[in-house]
């Protein structure tokens, strides 16, 4: 039984920037559809499960002891999964922590904090202000055009008089599904050089990147003389292990060495590196729901017309679609049809997320009943 509150919120000595404020809140509803998380929602793979299981037994085997600190052996893994592609990614290069969510406060600890900026382009992943605020790094809102496309010279030109120490870039862009050419990318980090010695580091959060469109490049490409670019991974979407809390980060060495100042010490669980290592084992298998996930968001994305509705070019696992008189009501008359969607406050537009055939039977259906009323 939760105790009852002896006192409110505002009695408390809360620091000021977290008064008033609300904690990210995707709901967890008991609904049949679940659309709304951008998880993966095929099941791990069952060759996958027999070898998690002998992993974190023989993890258990050693619980007496404390993780390793440096998680060299995940590192190593994550830094061969990344130079899959083509890139050569060093071990050295690569940082893991519990979710992309961790690398990024870490990031924000060690170059961010009191007397700081972060600037990102909005509307875009809600945890980039919220762990800004954890932090005590001042937060700043970049444009997009009303396409939600980012205007390079218009960010530019941002960053120029803003002098942030921390850019986030989302690409593609949670919950517009709007990739970033590498063109802008690269403008945006020279844009991050301010003279007198001072700079800030430009974050690419890449946590869809799996999901995007043939021909879409990963920032990964840009790391090799770019030493305050920062790209972020996670294996919650496309490894489909939400549950495990496992991100990752590519950057210089010297990056993984600033994120080591304030990393908690064994922050990362030996289950947790053990599981990582697992299902990193089986990357194939894993990997093999992205392109029936793909298949999804674009069989949603063809069906919207006919139903009077359009949506936002996406290269990730959701599709965010509109538009509607009162985005808030259609969300509702979803979730009435027992689909949960996000509502991630844009005027006229939801998010769903693509998952499985059925899923997107179920939605479109649902849609249907739900768009001749809301449009
Ligand atoms: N970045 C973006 C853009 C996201 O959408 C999410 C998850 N919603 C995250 C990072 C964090 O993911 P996780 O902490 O699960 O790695």
């Amino acid at each position: 039984m939760t105790p009852t509150p002896t006192t409110g919120l505002e009695a408390l000595p809360l620091r000021p920037e977290l008064r008033g404020r609300t904690p990210y809140g995707a709901p967890q509803l008991q609904v049949t559809h679940r659309l709304n998380t951008n998880e993966n929602p095929h099941p791990l793979p069952a060759e996958l499960l027999a070898s998690l299981g002998e992993a974190l037994g023989h993890a258990a085997l050693e619980l007496n002891r404390y993780p390793d600190r440096d998680a060299v052996a995940l590192r190593s893994d994550l830094a061969a999964y990344l130079s899959r592609g083509g890139e050569h990614v060093e071990p050295a290069q690569v940082w893991a922590a519990n979710g992309s969510n961790e690398v990024l406060q870490q990031v924000l600890q060690a170059f961010g904090g009191a007397g700081r900026t972060a600037l990102g382009f909005t509307p875009s992943y809600s945890m980039h202000p919220i762990i800004s605020a954890g932090t005590g790094t001042a937060w700043a809102d970049g444009h997009r055009r009303a396409d939600f496309t980012i205007d390079p010279a218009a960010a530019v030109a941002q960053v120029r008089e803003l002098r942030p120490d921390v850019v986030f870039v989302t690409s593609p862009n949670n919950p517009t599904g709007t990739a970033v050419a590498l063109q802008t990318i690269t403008e945006l980090y020279d844009a991050t050089s301010y003279g007198h010695g001072r700079a800030g580091v430009l974050v690419v959060d890449e946590a869809y990147a799996e999901f995007a469109r043939t021909g879409t490049p990963s920032a990964l490409t840009l790391l090799p003389g770019r030493p305050r670019l920062l790209v972020s991974r996670t294996m919650s979407k496309a490894f489909g292990m939400a549950g495990l809390r496992l991100g990752y980060l590519a950057a210089d060495p010297a990056v993984v060495d600033a994120l080591q100042l304030v990393r908690l010490p064994y922050h990362l669980s030996s289950l947790t590196q053990a599981a990582a290592r697992a299902a990193l084992a089986h990357t194939d298998a894993l990997l093999a729901t992205v392109d029936a996930v793909k298949e999804q968001r674009d069989r949603i994305v063809a069906a919207l017309p006919a139903l009077g509705l359009t949506s936002v070019p996406s290269d990730a696992n959701f599709v965010l679609f509109g538009r509607f008189a009162d985005a808030s009501a259609a969300w509702r008359a979803l979730l009435e049809h027992d689909v949960l969607v996000r509502d991630v406050g844009i005027p006229g537009w939801l998010r769903v997320t693509a998952g499985t055939p059925a899923e997107t039977d179920a939605f479109l259906t649902a849609l249907g009943e739900v768009a001749p009323d809301h449009r």
